[in-house]
């Protein structure tokens, strides 16, 4: 309140705002009362609008710095609201980002033809100040709203283009580096750009309504890439251990109730026993929609998927959920991993959660292992089951085929 108190403005009848010529830093909405808009035309005044409660006076001062076009007089006691361009631009800050964008577009296309109109800088003079100030937030503001616009738009179409792809990257068992599965992580052929990584598109598509086909798509093209390894692996050796599937969930997954139908269908439709399909999703994801959540993964947990907890230690970290939420994985985060040499309490971190994972009878996964000696390091602790540049890097389906093939014949 005191805040719109600053702003106030109180006339009374038969004064005036501001008048004609003068130079105008601010616009005003008409809170209470009447005024009268007027100008002078040939050395008389000439009433142009009467205007009450709600009216926009003066807004021409935040769009330029054009003196003002007419007088205004209250025609009794009126309280107005200012508006400052500094309040403005607080208020386009926190502003949708998408908003705020349109708004300075229309702005600076206005501001452009006021100012041509009023023999002011002509629209081609705009345009190279325009240029000139290329690396000024509002056009850095310009430039990612327009550059999230067209991977929006180019997202959408991405997939009945066939643009996306699953890689799939193995996941080892420290004892004798088999493959105990491997985890789908997609990724974008963008025509004219090239390979675009999840990090990139990913928040896109869950901003906008994507993420749920993609997240559909992502589930159906990692079942059938299972069938298609777990028949690789039969064919190579009958009772072979069959491979799982690590599927990664978005946050944006939760809540949409066609979500378990479709994971119960695509695990039907190839025939999967579904403990062989881990569904992934971080700390972060859990307590940002724990209700959300829990019904979707206590229904996927019922039909036998098992549940991973991705990034372990990085999010909230309270470590209560554990029990109250039905968790067979944990997944320890890369960074502790990259950290275990330079740092004695990454490593005391390793082996604590891996021993927390044992205690509650969850399987470990160490993530990022990208050196022979973070291996050795990690088999030392009692680690199970490894994934990590150094083992193998994401590949494609065939590559992954042939991968699964290799680590089968070298283990008969
Ligand atoms: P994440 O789920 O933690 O996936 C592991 C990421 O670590 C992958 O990056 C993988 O390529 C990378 N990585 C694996 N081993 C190593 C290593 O030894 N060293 C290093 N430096 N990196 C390693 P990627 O594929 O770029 O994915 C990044 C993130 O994007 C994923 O993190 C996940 O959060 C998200 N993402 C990827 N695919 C999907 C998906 O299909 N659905 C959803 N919702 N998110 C996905
Ligand atoms: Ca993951
Ligand atoms: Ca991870």
């Amino acid at each position: 309140m005191s805040d719109t108190h600053k702003f106030q403005r109180r006339l009374a009848a038969g004064e005036c705002l501001f008048r004609e010529g003068e130079a105008g830093n601010c616009a005003y909405v008409l809170e209470h009362g009447r005024m009268e808009v007027s100008t002078e035309r040939d050395g008389s005044r000439v009433v142009l609008a009467t205007v009450g409660e709600g009216a926009l006076l003066g807004e021409m001062a935040l769009i330029n710095n054009q003196p003002r076009m007419a007088t205004l007089t209250a025609l009794e006691d009126t309280s107005l609201v200012m508006i400052t361009p500094e309040y403005l631009a607080d208020r386009m800050e926190t502003a949708d980002p998408m908003l705020r964008h349109i708004l300075r577009v229309v702005l600076s296309r206005f501001r452009e033809v006021v100012n041509s109109v009023h023999g002011g800088r002509r629209a081609g003079e705009n345009e190279a100040r325009d240029l000139s100030e290329e690396e000024s937030p509002e056009n850095l503001d310009q430039r990612s709203a327009l550059k999230r616009l067209q991977v929006e738009h180019d997202l959408e179409l991405a997939l009945e283009r066939h643009e996306l792809q699953l890689y799939y990257q193995p996941i080892l068992r420290l004892s004798d580096k088999s493959v105990s599965g491997f985890e789908a992580l997609i990724r974008w052929h963008r025509p004219g750009v090239g390979m675009v990584p999840p990090g990139q598109f990913i928040p896109v598509a869950e901003q906008s309504n994507l993420m749920r086909p993609i997240g559909y798509w992502i589930i159906e093209t990692a079942c059938r890439a299972l069938k298609r390894m777990h028949a690789e692996s039969r064919k190579l050796v009958a009772d072979a251990k069959l491979p799982s599937m690590s599927i990664n969930l978005s946050v944006r997954q939760f809540g949409d109730d066609k979500l378990f139908p479709i994971i119960n269908n695509a695990i039907q439709t190839n025939e999967l026993d579904p403990a062989r399909v881990r569904l992934e999703i971080t700390e972060s994801m859990l307590f940002n929609s724990w209700d959300l959540a829990l019904d979707l993964l206590n229904l996927c947990k019922q039909a036998g998927c098992r549940l991973a907890i991705d990034d372990f230690g990085t999010g909230y970290s309270s470590l209560a959920y554990l029990h109250r939420f039905p968790v067979d994985t944990l997944k320890i985060d890369r960074s502790f991993i990259r950290d275990m040499y330079e740092n004695r309490e990454a490593g005391i971190i390793v082996k604590a959660m891996a021993d927390l994972a044992m205690n509650l009878g969850m399987e470990c996964i160490a993530e990022g292992i990208e050196e022979q000696m973070q291996g050795e390091s990690l088999a030392a602790m009692g680690l199970e089951h490894v994934q990590g540049f150094f083992y193998g890097k994401p590949m494609p389906e065939d590559e992954a085929l042939a991968f699964l093939a290799q680590s089968l014949q070298a283990d008969r």
